[in-house]
């Protein structure tokens, strides 16, 4: 019995069901229940709540959402060899936890997940990041969650929750902060990880703002800073000159310095340079 639930201790739960790490897979497991809750409570109040988990592996962080009062999970784990073990959590909470076998990347989830939506992960490093961006970049807004509570490299949460400057700031920074507030909630050494990755880690907590925080149009949005940063130690005006045959008299008009660079521009002045670029 472990320290959250009724179920064995995640290491027996490993050797019973062979489930060694692979490396293909970006499998470092928690294995600590108490470290697993605690996150989980990082993801805000759970209850009432569906929560998506993207890769449960052996099922840590998937147990320590259940105990924290989740109405439902829906797990979706792309390697087979972990579905037993996510079974005997799901006989445990039952009706509790949905398991969908697949590549998150690829899964359609609609009609599975009833609103409020939160979703929690200790995300594979390889697919992360481009979950992240989906989240972040729907058709409509607001998206179908309330919050992101998600495990990344170090650099690549810093990256999120970056301010103009520095020099993690870029595309991820200004897609998360223009429609979310993003801050780290917990930094984790290698060792809390088995096997330990070969970088620290952080969780990044992201609540979506019912309206973005500056008008954009977020196709443009999304344009001028991937190719802004594209080129991140050239002026702008050189930058973005593909964009318009007048790009400096637009960036004036816009308000902002022809000759900065993109890291010196807040989300304030890319979303005034997409509405003037779109001639708004
Ligand atoms: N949540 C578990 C934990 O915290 O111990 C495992 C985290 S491990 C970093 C990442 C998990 O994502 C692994 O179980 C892996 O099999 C799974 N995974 C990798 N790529 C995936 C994909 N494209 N879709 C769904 N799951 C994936």
């Amino acid at each position: 019995m472990s320290a959250i639930d009724t179920l064995p201790p995640l290491r027996e739960v490993i050797a019973n069901h062979g489930l060694s790490a692979r490396k293909s897979l970006g499998q470092n497991f928690l294995l600590d229940l108490n470290l697993t809750a605690k996150i989980a409570r990082k993801a805000g109040d759970l209850t009432g709540c569906d929560v998506l988990e993207i890769g449960p592996g052996p099922g840590g962080l998937t147990r320590g959402l259940l105990a924290e009062g989740a109405r439902k999970v829906v797990a979706v784990e792309k390697d087979r060899r972990c579905l037993l073990a996510l079974q005997e959590i799901a006989d445990a909470y039952p009706g509790r936890l949905e398991i969908i076998e697949g590549d998150a990347l690829e899964v359609d989830l609609s009609g599975h997940l009833t609103g409020p939506v939160r979703v929690a992960a200790n995300l594979p490093y390889n697919v992360g990041t481009e979950l992240l961006v989906r989240w972040l970049t729907p058709d409509s807004w607001p998206p179908f969650w309330e919050s992101l509570t998600l495990m990344f490299q170090r650099e690549v949460a810093q990256r999120i929750v970056a301010k103009p400057g520095s020099k993690t700031y870029g595309r991820l920074a200004l897609l998360a902060q223009w429609r979310c507030d993003a801050k780290i909630v917990l930094d984790l050494p290698p060792q809390a990880f088995t096997p330990p990755p070969k970088v620290s880690s952080a969780v990044v907590h992201l609540t979506r703002l019912d309206a973005p925080r500056f008008e954009a149009n977020p196709k443009t949005l999304s344009h001028v800073v991937a190719t802004a940063f594209n080129q991140r130690r050239k002026m702008l005006r050189a930058a973005l000159k593909g964009m318009a045959p007048d790009i400096e008299d637009q960036l004036r008009a816009a308000g902002l310095d022809p000759t900065a660079r993109a890291e010196e521009i807040s989300l304030e002045g890319f979303c005034a340079l997409a509405r003037q670029l779109d001639g708004s």
